[in-house]
């Protein structure tokens, strides 16, 4: 984390342990959290390795599993929010622009639910938004062996981290207990904005 400058990413209070507006009814989540996801799936961020962060929002924390999988290996963040997206790519051309021009760092707009399943299998997955229920799409694009660091539930909601071993039988183990927004449509999230 000290490799990226999340002050490229926040726009205000970037050193406070605290979650930042960054638009568009997003948030840059806490530094703790993204220090959780990242020694969480730190054994699936070696380099070489392909990762799928999904909500990726500002990109910090794409840009730090980046940092992490170095030039061998590939990123993908997916986020619904067209705006964001090109300010994600604007905030990590700050410090790394040669992340996003040799394509180890690749931002994309879409529907997070589905995964981004023509870059996969990945070694892990984050999700930087809650979903109902069990994942299924995005399991199913995990690498054997790989792991998918989710907020899962609606009211009462956990980290659930699903491990898929190399014979691709997969278990989950219910984790911290948090309080993330939901994996949404973008015209339901730009919507409450008014
Ligand atoms: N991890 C990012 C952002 C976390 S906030 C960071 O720390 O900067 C959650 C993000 O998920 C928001 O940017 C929101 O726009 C995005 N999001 C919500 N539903 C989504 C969906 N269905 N597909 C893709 N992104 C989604």
């Amino acid at each position: 984390m000290e490799a990226v400058n999340r002050k490229d990413f926040c726009p205000r209070n970037a050193f406070i342990d605290n979650p930042e507006s960054i638009g568009y009814g997003a948030t840059i989540s806490a530094p703790h959290m993204h220090g959780y996801a990242l020694e969480m799936l730190e054994p699936y961020l070696r380099p070489g390795m392909k990762a799928l962060d999904i909500g990726s929002g500002s990109g910090y924390l794409s840009a730090c599993m980046a940092h992490m999988v170095g030039e061998r290996g590939k990123v993908v963040g997916v986020e619904h929010i067209k705006e964001l997206v090109e300010a994600s790519i604007r905030n990590c051309r700050k410090s790394h622009s040669e992340w996003i021009d040799n394509g180890l760092l690749k931002l994309i707009e879409g529907d997070g639910r589905l995964g981004y399943k023509s870059e996969g299998p990945y070694d892990c997955i984050h999700v930087g938004a809650a979903a109902p229920s069990k994942p299924d799409a995005l399991i199913d694009q995990l690498n054997s062996p790989g792991r998918l660091f989710i907020p899962v539930g609606t009211t009462d909601q956990a980290i659930v981290i699903y491990d898929k071993d190399k014979d691709g039988k997969v278990s989950e183990k219910k984790w911290l207990g948090v309080q993330y927004v939901l994996l949404t449509d973008a015209s339901t999230q730009k919507a409450r904005l008014y």
